[in-house]
């Protein structure tokens, strides 16, 4: 079956720093995989070029059949099949959580306010946070915030999910319940790239881990070869420090 996401040769600029150095990368249609690698590697600058929250010099990438190039329909196009999950979790924070979460389908699907609602309704109840719908994101804890993200995102029925280190900004006591939806996600068959330092949750829930480092994928595989038998020395001395 055709990749959901490939990812040909792809070099990535910011000025004249060379960030992202000949990217492939093709990834099947159900597929959870992880990114690791030191900070700076270019793990954030490469999944925002698959929504196109950045350009890129050279290379290809095409997403569920959709070419990534300048046609701003195309980015929009994207933007639709591919929700994304920060770090800080950037809900709107003059609005309550059930407006965050309704405002992009009636907006850019064009839902009536109605079946917004409900879906939204059905969302915050799948990410376990239905009775808080009324608040203002500040009333929450940071773990309920990204939750709320989780289900702003998940509100335009994407095809493919990325997160950008979902949990890192976290209470550590708050990490596990961010995880837990994000479980549940790929169990449900999302495809998802996940940025993460949880290795617990790659081992877990990874199809695929990829190691990069100093914009290249220098080595990917199964979670448990590439933990147990990591074959690069770049590769070997970051897992000595995170596991
Ligand atoms: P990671 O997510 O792995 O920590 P990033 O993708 O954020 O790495 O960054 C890769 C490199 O690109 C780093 O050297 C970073 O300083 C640089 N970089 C990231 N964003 C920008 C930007 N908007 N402008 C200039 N340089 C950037
Ligand atoms: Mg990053």
């Amino acid at each position: 079956m055709e990749p959901i996401i490939q990812i040909e040769n792809l070099h990535k600029y910011f000025g004249k720093l060379h960030v992202l150095r000949g990217i492939n990368l093709e990834v099947a249609r159900g597929e959870v995989v992880v990114v690791i690698g030191p900070s700076g590697s270019g793990k954030s600058t490469l999944i925002r070029c698959i929504n196109r929250l950045e350009d890129f010099q050279e290379g290809r990438i095409v997403v569920d059949g959709i070419e990534l190039s300048h046609d701003v329909r195309n980015i929009e196009a994207i933007r639709r099949e591919v929700g994304m999950v920060f770090q800080q979790f950037n809900l709107f924070p003059h609005m309550k959580v059930l407006d965050n979460v309704t405002l992009a389908p009636i907006k850019v699907r064009k839902w009536p306010r109605e079946k917004a609602v409900e879906v939204a309704m059905q969302l915050l109840e799948r990410v376990g946070i239905a009775d808080q719908a009324e608040k203002y994101p500040a009333q929450l804890s940071g773990g309920q915030q990204q939750r709320v993200a989780i289900a702003r995102a998940l509100a335009m029925q994407p095809k493919i999910m990325l997160f950008d280190e979902p949990t890192s900004a976290l209470d550590p006591e708050m990490v596990g319940e961010v995880l837990d939806v994000m479980r549940e996600l790929a169990k449900s068959g999302m495809t998802m790239i996940v940025v993460t330092h949880e290795m617990g949750f790659a081992r877990e829930v990874a199809d695929r881990v990829i190691f990069m480092d100093q914009g290249q994928i220098v080595e990917e595989g199964k979670p448990d070869t590439l933990f147990a038998n990591p074959q690069h020395e770049r590769t070997r001395a970051f897992l000595a420090r995170v596991l």
